[in-house]
């Protein structure tokens, strides 16, 4: 899969006529930074995150050390590979597995984010490590939700955890929370309910939730295709409820990268995990440091 296209393409470029040349001058690279900043913005990386980005570049990449190094060229793309994975988190942000299972999981997010198929995929990634994990439908305000959630679970022979209408989120996640330890399920995924916008009432649920069942991972979901849009509701979530990562999903249609690129250093949030199509199996652990290599090819 080729990400983030044109960015992508736009750096490589720009880092190639650099490596070709033999000696750098101090304006070289500042030409470089220029369109590198460039790319940056055409991809709807938050601009404060750029500028940020591009001093850390600009400090390590214009001393001595480097420009009178044998490769100059070499040296300062390295230097942007580096901090282009420091800008997302630099190393692979685990799941915080509890030291006395289950392990619960909270996926929050809005409508449309891909928190249900995502919940299920995080479950089918769970199974594949040989865990147990245990899926909680309690989004009820959506009936299709907790209908959807049960078909994927049977199409991957899941257990999906469900009471019947009229029972609250809160009541829902503490009796499946019982059913875990009870059967040995681990770990448990919750999947609340997503609403069109923020609004309070979604924020007192999940605080109530949090309260109740205290989760070792209260991840929120997001559209990367939305950019920066998505980065400002991952700052919400943030302030208001406490997130301890993201998962950003539609990797596969994001062709600009901005929220990729922004959610982390915006937030303080890690990214966790990257979903990469709807198929139950496209969901990856994210390595920083791989999807900057591949960036830049
Ligand atoms: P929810 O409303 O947040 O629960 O969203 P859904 O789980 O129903 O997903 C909304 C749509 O996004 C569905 O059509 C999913 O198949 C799709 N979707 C979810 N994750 C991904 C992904 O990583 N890549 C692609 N291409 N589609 C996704």
């Amino acid at each position: 899969m080729v990400l983030f296209g044109s960015l992508a393409e736009k750096l490589q470029n720009t880092l190639r006529k650099l490596k070709s040349k033999g000696k750098l001058s101090e304006a070289e690279v500042n030409e470089a930074l220029r369109e590198i900043r460039l790319a940056l913005l055409e991809a709807d990386v938050n601009f404060k995150v750029v500028k940020e980005f591009l001093s850390k570049v600009k400090e390590r990449a214009v001393g001595q050390e480097v420009l009178e190094s044998l490769t100059p060229g070499q040296q300062v793309v390295k230097i942007v590979y580096e901090e282009l994975a420091n800008l997302m988190g630099s190393h692979e942000s685990k799941i915080n597995w509890a030291s006395r299972p289950p392990t619960v999981i909270v996926l929050a997010g809005l409508q449309g984010s891909g928190k249900t198929t995502t919940a299920a995929k995080l479950a089918y990634f769970c199974q594949k490590q040989g865990r147990r994990p245990l899926l909680v439908a309690a989004d009820v305000y959506r009936p299709a939700a907790v209908e959807q959630l049960k078909i994927l679970g049977q199409q991957c022979q899941l257990p999906v955890f469900s009471l019947e209408e009229g029972c609250s989120p809160v009541d829902i996640t503490r009796l499946s929370l019982e059913q875990a330890v009870k059967s040995g399920y681990d770990p448990v995924i919750v999947d609340t309910a997503g609403r069109l916008h923020i609004d309070e009432e979604m924020m007192d649920e999940l605080r109530a939730i949090k309260g109740t069942i205290q989760p070792h991972e209260v991840l929120l979901v997001l559209d990367a295709m939305t950019g920066q849009d998505a980065v400002k509701v991952a700052e919400t979530f943030h302030q208001q409820v406490g997130l301890t990562g993201v998962i950003l999903t539609k990797l596969d249609g994001d062709t600009r990268g901005g929220a990729a690129l922004s959610v982390r250093a915006v937030t303080g949030c890690p990214i966790k995990f990257i979903g990469v199509g709807e198929k139950v199996e496209a969901l990856e652990a994210f390595h920083p440091d791989r999807i900057a290599a591949r960036i830049l090819g």
